[in-house]
Parts: C-alpha cells; structure tokens; sequence
C-alpha cells in the first residue's frame, strides 16, 4: 500500500466503501450507511461510542465479537463531518484507519500466524499444535467473511479500499484452537444461526460446519 486511500478519499470528498460501509459527501457534510432494504433509515448519533454500540449485534440481533465479520445490521445512516469520519469508522471497525495509514508510512508491522499461534498459553496452548488443513480452513472460512485483509499471510493486496490485517486476530486463534481439540473431524451438521458467533465447540457453529466441510474435502 504506496498512499493512504482512505485519507486521500476523506481529503478529496470521493466516496468510498469501508467494509460494508458506503461513505457518500454532500457540500462539506459525510454520510455514512448500510443501506437496508429501501424501507425508512435509521438515524445513529454521530458520536463513537453510539455507533460502536449500533454495530454491536449482527444483523440476526447476535453478538459481534469479530468487528471485521460481514453482517452488521442494515437500514441505518450517520451523518457528521467529513473530519469526524475516523473516529466513526474506527468505531466500527477498530484500528482500521490506523492500520492503513501505518500501512502507506510502512510502517504496519505484520505478525505470521506461526508467531502468533507459538506464543499460546493456557487454553489456546493446544492452537500451537495447529495442523496445516485446519490453518487453511481457518484462513478461508473466517477471513473469508471478514472486510479485512489478511497481510501476514503474504496477501498485501486490494490497494485502493483494503483494510490491511497485520496479525491473526484473537478469534481466528480460538477457531485453531477449538478444531485442533476435537479428538476426529465429526461430519459436519446444519448451520443453525441460532449458535452464537464463535461458539466454535458448539455443532451447528456455522464457522465451524464450513470449517469441518473444507478439511473433510481435503
Ligand atoms: S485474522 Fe482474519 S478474521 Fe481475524 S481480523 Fe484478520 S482477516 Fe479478519
């Protein structure tokens, strides 16, 4: 990432996607929104912390604790300043404009999954064990529904609009964790949405089920 897109993109008043954010300008008023489905928007306080409290639940009312994960509730707008946009972004996804702006200086520095799963303690020491199918399970299913890019698995691409991610996230090592434990890979069951988010030991975690599917597959 040679420049900061994203301050360019605020400077210059052009819109712009940020995950699953649209980013629109009026004058010198922004507008951030996830469309819904055409019915009437909800108006959110342009404040951080009522927009991180917003995006809290997914768009099925349950607990979002990958901020990076597609599905945040739709039919909802903000409207602020174009320079109050960082810290609104930032409310919905954490260190994300930072990370792009250490990413144009250089100066992001990326952490390999090997580093991260070595360094394992407690619980998670098993994820230090991580076999090679369930890292790649891992990689495509979860980061796959991310809006992050995963750079510290060498894939510095998506220049204009990319979130860069230096380093394996707290939830991608718990998903390692939780599938290098299970004694043979069960056959995988219906996703049910009713199982919340990274409950990963729970059958019908639909991380999990996909997970299982891509490492039976081979
Ligand atoms: S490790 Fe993967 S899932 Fe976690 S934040 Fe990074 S890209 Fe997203």
């Amino acid at each position: 990432m040679d420049h900061d897109w994203l301050a360019a993109a605020i400077a210059s008043r052009r819109p712009f996607r940020f995950g699953e954010l649209e980013v629109s300008f009026n004058g010198n008023q922004a507008a951030v929104e996830v469309p819904g489905d055409g019915g009437e928007m909800t108006d959110v306080s342009a404040n951080p912390a009522a927009v991180r409290e917003w995006t809290r639940l997914d768009v099925h009312g349950r607990y979002r604790p990958l901020s990076g994960a597609r599905g945040v509730r739709r039919g909802w707008q903000v409207r602020c300043s174009p320079e109050d946009l960082p810290p609104i972004l930032e409310a919905v996804y954490p260190l994300a404009p930072r990370h792009i702006a250490m990413a144009a200086e250089g100066r992001l520095r990326v952490e390999p999954l090997d580093a991260v799963l070595g360094r394992q303690s407690g619980r998670y020491r098993a994820a230090r064990d991580t076999p090679p199918d369930i890292r790649k399970a891992a990689r495509d299913v979860l980061c796959g529904i991310c809006v992050r890019t995963p750079w510290w698995d060498g894939d510095p691409s998506g220049l204009e609009g990319a979130i860069p991610c230096p380093e394996p996230c707290s939830v991608f090592v718990s998903l390692c964790r939780d599938l290098t434990v299970l004694d043979q890979t069960p056959e995988p069951v219906d996703p049910d949405p009713a199982v919340p988010f990274a409950t990963f030991e729970e059958p019908g975690n639909e991380i999990r089920e996909r997970c299982l599917e891509r490492i039976r597959r081979g």
